[in-house]
């Protein structure tokens, strides 16, 4: 079976975290420490905090950003839903506007509608591994003082201009849980340039704690092990290797169905890279099947799919109650009808790709 992901992991990640279980701690210590150091010079922040989920790396940066009750956080609702529910953990209204549906990434023009009174914050996610269009959410976050909250747990690596994700907003989000490009099971971190955000994080994680049992706010559990951070360590060596194999399997991929009717392929906008966690493409009514029938098909010849996301975060009870409806976001509801993630991880090899290719041929043909 071809797996829509799978972690790739060798002799170094089982070395790593041996040497950690003989160490005799497990908790977060000097491994963590390091990996901070390393994923900071990774994205070319100050800063880098490691926390022990992307959603936490969410939740803590927008508690940094002094997000509170009644206060608005624009996002998309086209995305995971660890996007959105740290916005309701800190009392904050969730503001949706719609994709842009090329790049399945928040729409600017619609952004900018959507800046209120009460607007603290623009919380962008670089959806599938392609950047958003940062360059303009970050004019309007300037004109109006907003904070941006980049969700990059899907794009570590991926650059817009010069600069890495992570880098680009007030503070950037990573996940590295067990699907992501690289990965330690369940981890994240959060990236900033701001000593200040750093140091809140630092103690949001840890219970609130400045010094021993001296308490300066609100606190939780988000304290990544080093157990976890050993593993890491070794992945966010790999991590270019690893974004380079998803680049070459996505090219593949495109040049094998460029020319097949009703299918939309990945689109890489100007002046970033994608790194492809996920190669998605659309099946539209003028392909030749259904998507249902095309992933049945696909499964039967041994190649698991993905569809992400099949159902619009607006139409979620906790998240419809703030009074989204169904119909709202055509864009995003078009694109949970026929998006459609094919196999493109480091372990998917050339011979794979041409088999998945010429199984949706196949279909397309009737
Ligand atoms: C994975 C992911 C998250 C959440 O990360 P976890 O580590 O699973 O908590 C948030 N947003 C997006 C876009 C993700 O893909």
């Amino acid at each position: 079976m071809i797996n829509i992901a799978q972690p790739s992991m060798g002799d170094a990640e089982l070395e790593a975290v041996t040497s950690v279980i003989r160490s005799g701690m497990l908790a977060q210590g000097p491994r963590v420490a390091e990996l901070e150091a390393n994923f900071a010079a990774y994205c070319g922040t100050k800063y880098a905090i490691a926390v022990n989920s992307g959603t936490a790396a969410i939740h803590s940066a927008l508690f940094a950003a002094g997000i509170g009750v009644g206060d608005e956080v624009i996002t998309t609702p086209f995305s995971f839903i660890a996007t959105i529910n740290p916005i309701l953990m800190m009392g904050a209204k969730p503001i949706l506007v719609d994709i842009d549906p090329t790049t399945y990434n928040l729409n600017p023009a619609l952004v900018a509608k959507a800046i209120g009174p009460r607007t603290k914050a623009i919380l962008p996610v670089h959806l599938y591994g392609q950047p958003c269009d940062f360059n303009e959410i970050s004019e309007l976050a300037n004109k109006n003082d907003l904070r941006i909250i980049e969700d990059a747990c899907q794009a570590v690596g991926a650059t817009y201009g010069k600069r890495k994700t992570g880098n680009l907003g007030d503070m950037g989000a990573f996940s590295l849980y067990a699907t992501k490009n690289i990965m330690s099971g369940e981890g994240g971190m959060v990236t900033t340039n701001s000593k200040d955000y750093a140091d809140t994080i630092k103690r949001f994680r840890q219970h609130g704690m400045s010094n021993t049992y001296q308490y300066e706010h609100l606190g939780y559990n988000y304290r990544m092990t080093d157990l976890q951070a050993s593993i890491a360590l070794v992945q966010l060596k790999k991590a270019d290797d690893f974004n380079r194999a998803r680049q070459i399997n996505a090219e593949r991929l495109t040049r094998n169905l460029s020319l097949v009717p009703g299918l939309v392929l990945p689109k890489i906008s100007p002046n970033r890279t994608h790194v492809f966690h996920q190669y998605v493409i659309r099946i539209t009514p003028d392909f030749g099947s259904s998507r249902e029938n095309l992933v049945k098909i696909l499964r039967e010849g041994g190649v698991g799919t993905g569809i992400y996301y099949p159902k619009t975060l607006h139409t979620i009870p906790h998240i419809a109650k703030f009074g989204y409806t169904q119909g709202q976001f055509p864009e995003a509801e078009e694109a949970a009808r026929e998006v459609l993630a094919l196999p493109v991880h480091p372990l998917v090899s050339k011979s794979d790709i041409d088999l998945i290719s010429s199984i949706i041929k196949k279909v397309s043909r009737g």
